[in-house]
């Protein structure tokens, strides 16, 4: 005899999918949908069911996008010849809100991981390559995480892309803005010498 009735147990099911919800608090939530009016959860099973259907990703980029060309490429106002690098297509909000890139994207969607398998052939540096001739592409900036996967990722990169002749710069790691040294590990503050910049 299940502990709910099956269409409950169901949501609770998909709902724990989700990152960072367990049992308790897939619960939680699905007796919370539970409450909500019929027009609400209507609203959002219907957004739910239309993201794969709505949503595709640039076939030059990668990038999320909603319509036949994103809003990244399709830019005339954005520079072609810099292109930033990013592990995945949500990177690109975070370095958008920013305000201060206005090159274009190119996504990767993965790190170099010998544990998951993820191996250079999975990074399609073809597609990367094409890019670079065909746009005119100068300078690339690598952005992706500052973890052993993100810097060896980095690394494999620059090499590549300094044997295609391109300048190439990679995202500083430092000190967070508003912080005391006092609460800086070794590794940022390390890094931070490194990195550190004439003043
Ligand atoms: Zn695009």
């Amino acid at each position: 005899m299940p502990k709910y009735p099956t269409a409950l147990t169901l949501l609770i099911a998909y709902l724990k999918k989700l990152p960072g919800v367990g049992t308790k608090t897939a619960e939680r939530f699905a007796f919370q949908l539970l409450d909500w009016p019929a027009h609400e959860i209507q609203g959002f099973s219907t957004h739910l069911s239309e993201l794969k259907e709505k949503i595709a990703h640039c076939p030059t980029c990668h990038c999320l996008t909603d319509s036949q060309s994103c809003p990244f490429c399709s830019d005339h106002n954005r520079n072609p010849s810099q292109l930033c690098v990013i592990a995945s297509a949500r990177d690109v909000f975070s370095i958008e809100e920013t305000g201060t890139f206005r090159g274009h994207y190119h996504v990767l969607g993965g790190l170099l991981s010998p544990i998951d398998g993820t191996t250079p052939e999975h990074l399609n540096l073809e597609r990367l390559k094409k890019r670079v001739d065909e746009q005119g592409v100068k300078e690339m900036i690598i952005a992706l995480d500052s973890t052993l996967e993100g810097d060896t990722t980095s690394l494999f990169l620059k090499e590549q892309i300094q044997a295609w002749g391109l300048s190439v710069s990679r995202l500083a790691f430092g000190i967070p803005l508003g912080s005391s040294l006092d609460f800086v590990d070794g590794g940022t503050l390390a890094r931070a010498f490194t990195a550190r910049q004439v003043f």
